[in-house]
């Protein structure tokens, strides 16, 4: 049997390109023949799929020069309709039914509306149909639009529980280094507790959004809410049957899932760091005992500072004596009560541990 039941597969846009740019028809429908005989042996896929701007860049010849953002929009409208048309296309001969789920970051930003998505992509799953998702990119032009495709199917894998993410990318997995170099060896395994981010190549990918280091940064976040995390290359042949079946070799990097798993608010939590309406400031103490080993609520005695307007129940950031970033909490009472509390003696939490997730 597989290894895993439900799996989100991130397919970079360099998996799908070839060196031009143009899109890798052959690649993608072997990649879609693996997809077919995992799911009809009985595993739960969603594919989060880049190559919508890619595909649509060599479809249409822009009539004035395009900025950056018109670019995106034209290019990826063009080729999001063409890439699902493949897809839909190359599943069919298989018998499988896919539908296209396009978001956006803000359309995630409050539990009830990520909660109608989990819900969406929970009603195709029951009834077999494969969710290929991608960022809306008509319409997410703003600072609020994610990093990269590797930062939505992080979100998406804590979303829908998922017990992994295999990302693919060009590549064998994260490198020591800059993967051009000879000497530069892949990292088999990542344990989250520990951030190497220092040894790894902070560069972009030619086609696509993301890179090495955004990559480790979800894949770390993912893995400690308890999923495990595989970054391979999708240009292996047979790859993902390859690594979905037990005691198989293949050169890959995989970060171990945390025993613990997160909560499914917790993980919603981990993921909402963007739309944080506010900050509160914290003293040593407090991140000291935050940090540690026990699980700890945020008493108003560690606060410090209050800044921005939020209502109960919103993401505020939470901010050590460094003016570091440290972790993300929902709030139980809203800023003008939070301000009055600051340095009072008391045990009722302002960011209950339940609520609290720490970087
Ligand atoms: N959503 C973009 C596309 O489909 C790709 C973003 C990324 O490179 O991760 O073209």
């Amino acid at each position: 049997m597989y290894r895993f039941k439900r799996v989100i597969i991130k397919i970079g846009t360099n998996v799908l390109t070839r060196k031009d740019g143009t899109l890798d028809l052959t690649r993608m429908s072997s990649l879609v023949d693996q997809i077919a005989l995992l799911h009809r042996e009985g595993a739960e896929i969603i594919l989060v799929s880049s190559g919508a701007v890619a595909s649509g860049r060599n479809e249409i010849i822009a009539k004035n020069k395009l900025d950056n953002v018109s670019a995106r929009q034209l290019y990826s409208a063009v080729g999001q309709a063409k890439l699902i048309n493949r897809y839909y296309d190359f599943f069919r001969e298989h018998g499988i039914a896919c539908g296209q789920v396009l978001t956006t970051k803000e359309s995630l930003g409050t539990r009830r509306h990520y909660l109608n998505q989990k819900n969406c992509m929970g009603v195709m799953l029951e009834n077999k149909v494969i969710p290929i998702m991608n960022e809306n990119d008509t319409i997410a032009v703003t600072e609020l639009m994610f990093t990269d495709n590797d930062e939505l199917s992080g979100m998406i894998a804590a979303m829908m529980d998922a017990e992994a993410l295999i990302v693919l990318s060009n590549i064998d997995g994260i490198y020591n280094g800059d993967p051009a170099n000879a000497e530069a060896e892949v990292i088999r395994v990542i344990d989250p507790d520990c951030d190497i981010s220092a040894y790894i190549q902070a560069s972009q990918s030619t086609f696509g959004r993301g890179g090495m280091l955004t990559k480790y940064r979800i894949a770390r976040k993912v893995a400690r809410e308890g999923i495990e995390v595989i970054v391979a290359n999708g240009k292996t042949d047979n790859i993902l049957p390859l690594l979905m079946t037990p005691q198989t070799e293949v050169v890959c990097t995989r970060f171990i899932p945390s025993a613990k798993p997160s909560s499914g608010i917790k993980k919603w939590i981990a993921h909402s760091d963007s739309f944080a309406k506010g900050e509160i400031h914290i003293n040593a103490c407090a991140a000291k005992a935050l940090t540690g080993e026990k699980a700890t609520s945020l008493l108003p005695i560690g606060i410090v500072n209050v800044v921005g307007n939020f209502e109960k129940d919103d993401i505020v950031k939470i901010i050590n004596d460094d003016n570091k970033t440290i972790g993300v909490g929902k709030v139980s009472c809203d800023s003008e009560k939070t301000r009055l509390l600051i340095g009072k003696k008391g045990n009722k939490p302002v960011i209950h541990y339940d609520y609290l997730y720490l970087e």
